[in-house]
């Protein structure tokens, strides 16, 4: 059988045909109805965090924040090119100049030693990425956004329901982006959100979701449409339901990849960090002198049917969408460059079941299979 990279979750058939029922009654499909009303403040909730306001997708989340911080156009944001499309896109669709900052090569977030260096008179923020759900190094990250006047914009993508030491990581910075894409740990098919603190981003976030429009007569901003569905939010309070067993259950999964892979010579993975209850999101491996190179153990799967990920490869900073750009360049961020070549990400979804990631263990050792 084959097995997938990722498998999103999905609550009973019933159970969701329960949750729309009464959207053949209300007819109200979309436009911040009921459900999208319980699912934000269920999320309030959940993330322990003062606003949530929900979007289509997470991209436009991002983008949606990022306008809402007002920088200055063409003004410069820091940032690591060891991400997906999304943040760096993002970053350039809002008409800022995204510089690369390296990443440590221990949890792959940004490395807050280089940050200050790259800071000049246009910088404006710093949109540092919770890769994998690892959480940044945000203590370091505020002092120096506090130091230099900086807008900190956190890409939590990967971070739904990551705490460390009680503070669920949806409160740090000045806001957090969250997808809740299919294939992430907590989805409502596409959808997103952004958590902050400031009141004031409440009613800019509202306007540039729904068109600006504030009443049947008022249109009071330049807004464009990225509102989260009925159906969407049907799937998320669904999904909300069973996220916490979701994230046992890939806790299993990743337990059992630590029993295999821990102490492997040439193989690496990430240590979990400290006073951090993790989500387990993703299984990165490091292939660094082991007897097969990342790309030979990424085909000795393949040929087995089984689908791991290049993620992330390439760099935001070498797609060639940005070849002509000042700021791009792999070899300016060499860390990256170094993890991006020799990463795979292995399968991992609640639903894995041990004896699949003994099989995919024993490919990857080379064991008979
Ligand atoms: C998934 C993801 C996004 C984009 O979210 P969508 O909901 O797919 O638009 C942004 N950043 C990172 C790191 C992601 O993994």
């Amino acid at each position: 059988m084959s097995i997938n990279v990722t498998r999103s979750s999905m609550p009973l058939f019933e159970e969701y045909c329960e949750e729309i029922k009464d959207l053949w009654d209300s007819r109200w499909l979309t436009n911040m109805g009921a459900k999208h009303k319980q699912l934000q403040a269920e999320l309030e909730k959940y993330l322990d965090t003062a606003y949530v306001a929900l979007y289509t997708n997470g991209h436009l989340a991002l983008e949606n924040v990022i306008a809402a911080m007002n920088l200055p156009q063409g003004s410069e944001v820091i940032t690591t090119p060891f991400t997906f499309a999304s943040t760096t896109h993002a970053i350039v669709r809002s008409g800022l100049v995204p510089v690369f900052c390296d990443i440590n090569d221990v949890d792959y977030t940004i490395d807050t030693t280089k940050i200050e260096a790259l800071i000049t008179d246009k910088t404006s923020a710093i949109i540092p990425v919770h890769v994998y759900g690892n959480i940044c190094n945000i203590d370091e990250i505020q002092q120096i956004a506090d130091k230099h006047g900086l807008k900190v914009i956190y890409d939590a993508a990967h971070a739904f329901g990551v705490v460390k030491n009680g503070v669920n990581v949806s409160n740090f910075g000045d806001a957090s982006m969250f997808s809740f894409h299919a294939t992430k740990v907590f989805n409502t098919i596409e959808g997103g959100a952004v958590t902050f603190a400031d009141e004031s981003l409440m009613q800019v976030l509202k306007d540039m979701k729904n068109f600006g429009i504030r009443g049947p007569e008022a249109v009071a901003y330049v807004g464009g449409n990225a509102k989260m569905s009925e159906f969407q939010a049907a799937m998320g309070l669904c999904n909300l339901r069973h996220v916490d067993d979701e994230i046992a259950k890939r806790k299993a999964v990743v337990e059992r990849y630590r029993f295999h892979l821990s102490n492997v010579g040439g193989i690496k993975i990430c240590a979990e960090q400290e006073n951090v209850k993790s989500n387990y999101a993703y299984f990165p491996v490091v292939f660094d002198g082991y007897k097969y190179t990342r790309d030979e153990v990424f085909e000795l799967l393949k040929s087995n049917e089984i689908v791991a990920r290049k993620y992330f490869f390439p760099l935001t900073n070498s797609f060639e969408c940005y070849k002509d750009y000042p700021t791009a360049g792999a070899e300016k961020t060499p860390v990256a460059q170094y993890i991006a070549d020799r990463v795979l990400t292995l399968p991992l979804y609640a639903d894995l079941t041990l004896e699949d990631v003994d099989r995919i263990c024993n490919v990857i050792l080379g064991c008979c299979v």
